[in-house]
């Protein structure tokens, strides 16, 4: 136990003796890492790394921001922990500081350790307040491991083998590039929004449908923008048969793209919403679920059915705190527009260059790029939940350049820091020029 930690022997202890997430065990990470700071990490050789993951789209505030570190060591000096039936200062300003930024009404948060729970509390909660049991979910959606968030999750990963949490029923997805009907998103059922979820609706019986939970903007299957009237379109139906809208924005909110949350972009209120992710940007463990007065009413009489022992842990809420003061004082949000524009505009300008590139999309620092084999019948590079050959060559191409990014099927996510500056963006550019072009002349041979 007393021999020095080596490289060689932090990564094999690692590979022997820790558990990475959706992954098969026995082989060695790819560096050790030794410190970060800002868009940047580096390894225990000394190699660094531009992060344009913000490593799993939750460190927004980069490595090491020293304002969030004070504030974390600040709390821990004064009060580690208290159990969540007390009032405690970090907790109740932290929920008052969301309840000033949410939209609508949004003003009652439950903390939890991280979005997964956050979205089985929601769950849970449209069950209990509307006695109703089926939850509507998208396809091309994650929304968490635990068991009732991974049965809602639409992607292939609810496919592991296990029966899942009964009641979740599909809705398609507003692919704009790729509709679910092949007609154009303007005259799409599914990107309407209605008469797609009435379609569904109409078989399910509204009067059985507790909630639909959806991502406003998707974020790990694609980064999928729906069209204008969308969200207000699903949220008028949700109205129409007392079905309560949860905006799941663990990857979204808190300024990802643009706006404190990707609703606002539409001007949309759910009944509730959850995050984690941005709200301390990774931090330490953190999720919440907001909700506005429909459910204030219904839990000012009713008892809450959920609860851990982790809930509003005080570093956690400290740190969100100070994360939401940072949003504010570092003009956070002008710095995701400003740079996310210029990201837009050189992502565009490699698009005019390479084929290979069918779609650029996204909003903020939210990006993806959709890579195709022929642009006329868009057919994907790779196939759906298949071997992803030359996307993972790209992502290992950027990484031995010092990029750090990551690809879901034919799509490359591009989800810097919000604290990203213009010179890091350009450098991201230059490495994707080179490794986008190396795919194509390989492609083209
Ligand atoms: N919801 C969305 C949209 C996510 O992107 C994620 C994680 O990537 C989750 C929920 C689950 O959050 P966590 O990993 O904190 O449980």
């Amino acid at each position: 136990m007393t021999a020095e930690w080596t490289t060689e022997r932090l990564l094999e202890s690692d590979r022997r003796h820790v558990i990475r997430s959706w992954s098969v065990q026995g082989i060695r990470a790819k560096v050790a890492v030794a410190g970060g700071e800002g868009s940047w990490f580096w390894d225990t050789e000394g190699n660094r790394y531009l992060d344009f993951q913000s490593q799993l789209v939750n460190l927004n505030l980069g490595h090491q921001h020293p304002r969030m570190i004070q504030a974390i060591s600040r709390q821990a000096e004064q009060l580690s922990y208290i159990g969540p039936s007390f009032a405690e200062r970090s907790r109740t300003e932290l929920a008052e500081m969301i309840a000033d930024v949410a939209p609508g009404d949004l003003s009652m948060s439950f903390f939890t350790t991280g979005g997964a729970e956050a979205n089985e509390s929601a769950i849970r909660l449209a069950r209990h307040m509307t006695g109703r049991q089926k939850i509507v979910a998208r396809y091309r959606s994650y929304h968490g491991a635990t068991a009732g968030a991974l049965s809602a999750t639409g992607d292939p990963r609810h496919n592991a083998g296990e029966p899942g949490v009964p009641g979740v029923v599909r809705m398609f997805d507003p692919y704009t590039y790729r509709t679910p009907s092949g007609q154009p998103p303007e005259s799409c059922p599914v990107c309407l929004g209605a008469p797609h979820f009435e379609e569904i609706l109409g078989y399910e019986d509204p009067s059985t449908v507790a909630a639909v939970i959806l991502e406003p903007i998707t974020g790990t299957n694609g980064i999928l923008v729906p069209p204008d009237g969308y969200l207000r379109s699903i949220r008028e139906t949700c109205d129409k048969y007392g079905i309560m809208l949860i905006a799941d924005e663990v990857m979204s909110g808190y300024g990802r793209t643009g706006e404190w949350f990707a609703v606002d972009h539409w001007d949309v209120v759910p009944d509730i919403l959850t995050s984690a992710k941005g709200l301390n940007s990774g931090y330490v463990p953190l999720g919440a679920m907001t909700v506005g007065d429909r459910a204030r009413d219904w839990l000012n009489r009713n008892k809450l059915w959920a609860g851990q022992t982790y809930a509003g842990h005080p570093l956690a809420c400290a740190s969100a705190v100070e994360s939401l003061k940072i949003i504010e004082e570092e003009r956070i949000l002008d710095n995701v527009r400003e740079q996310g524009a210029r990201l837009d505009a050189g992502l565009r300008l490699l698009a005019e260059r390479y084929p290979m590139i069918g779609d650029v999309r996204g909003r903020g620092l939210f990006y993806g790029v959709e890579f195709v084999r022929d642009r006329e019948t868009r057919e994907p590079l790779v196939p759906f939940n298949g071997p992803a050959g030359p996307m993972s060559r790209m992502v290992e191409d950027a990484w031995q350049r010092g990029l750090y990014l990551s690809s879901n099927n034919n799509i490359l996510r591009l989800t810097p820091p919000l604290v990203v500056q213009p010179e890091e963006i350009d450098i991201a550019l230059g490495v994707l020029d080179e490794v986008i072009g190396l795919a194509q002349a390989r492609f083209d041979d």
